[in-house]
């Protein structure tokens, strides 16, 4: 019996990389899973596929997490699909570096009102769906949040937030049972990551010298974690931090 038999998991942003390597990861092990994408329905629709070819349960819905009436519209779409959620992977995000001289208020807003805003926003509405019986929510955050880097401080703020977050929230739901913890990845090969120009960079170069398991992730390196995180294996662990990059400390 897989660990995660019966119960109902959300994540956004699956259509593609880490997202959809975590829906897959968790349906393995038995839970109903909805796979959120924002506009790469054909993408979400082959998750879908692949997961039920495996024998798993999976159903795609659009919403774009950023957007309050959207949230609520997913999670009452997971209502109808599968009438409860017991674990929400926050995983839906946008990464843009630009130094001091170039922020601006569109770049702030497109980062914050996704990582940070998105984030809340879902956390409450499927917190309502969770009541008296507990869950989990994992917090797709990055090694940036810790460990800041250059140009990137809007990015970075914007997962120091989604940590310190994290924390909080941990504070508040633990009454209720709901433990909420972040995993922290390293660079990971997605094609958000090739989209951003990181996949061929020096920095890769730069960040797999110095990391001692000698790579970057693959996106299963991080759902390995997510379904640590998701299932009662870490029925003891809240309000954590978790960094998965191979070792690199920066
Ligand atoms: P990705 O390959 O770019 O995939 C992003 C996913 O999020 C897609 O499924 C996309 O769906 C969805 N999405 C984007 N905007 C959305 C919105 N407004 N509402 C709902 N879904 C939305 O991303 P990734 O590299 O896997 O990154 C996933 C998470 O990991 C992010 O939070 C990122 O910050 C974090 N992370 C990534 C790395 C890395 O190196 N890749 C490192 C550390 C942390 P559509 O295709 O439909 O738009």
């Amino acid at each position: 019996m897989g660990k995660l038999e019966g119960k109902v998991a959300v994540v956004t942003g699956a259509s593609k990389g880490i997202g959809a390597s975590i829906a897959e990861h968790l349906a393995a092990e038995g839970a109903s899973v909805v796979v959120n994408y924002a506009s790469s329905k054909s993408a979400a629709d082959s998750v879908v596929k692949h997961i039920q070819e495996k024998g798993g349960k999976a159903v795609a819905v659009q919403a774009d997490v950023a957007k309050s009436e959207d949230v609520k519209r997913l999670f009452s779409e997971t209502k109808k699909a599968y009438g409860k959620v017991d674990v929400l992977i926050n995983n839906a995000g946008a990464y843009e570096f630009v130094p001091l001289e170039s922020i601006t208020t569109e770049h702030f807003h497109k980062l914050f009102n996704l990582n940070v805003l998105g984030l809340l926003q879902s956390t409450q509405e499927a917190v309502k769906l969770m009541d008296g019986r507990g869950g989990s929510i994992v917090n797709i955050s990055s090694i940036v949040g810790p460990m800041p880097v250059g140009t990137a401080s809007v990015y970075s703020g914007s997962k120091a937030a989604v940590d310190a977050i994290t924390v909080s929230l941990s504070q508040e739901l633990g009454p209720r049972k709901i433990r909420v913890n972040s995993l922290n990845p390293g660079m990971v090969a997605t094609e958000g990551l090739s989209n951003s120009g990181f996949s061929e960079s020096e920095f890769r170069k730069v960040i797999e010298a110095r990391t001692p398991l000698g790579r970057i992730a693959q996106p299963e390196d991080i759902a390995k974690a997510a379904v640590f995180f998701a299932s009662d294996d870490s029925g003891w662990v809240t309000g954590q931090t978790l960094i998965v990059a191979g070792g690199d400390r920066q």
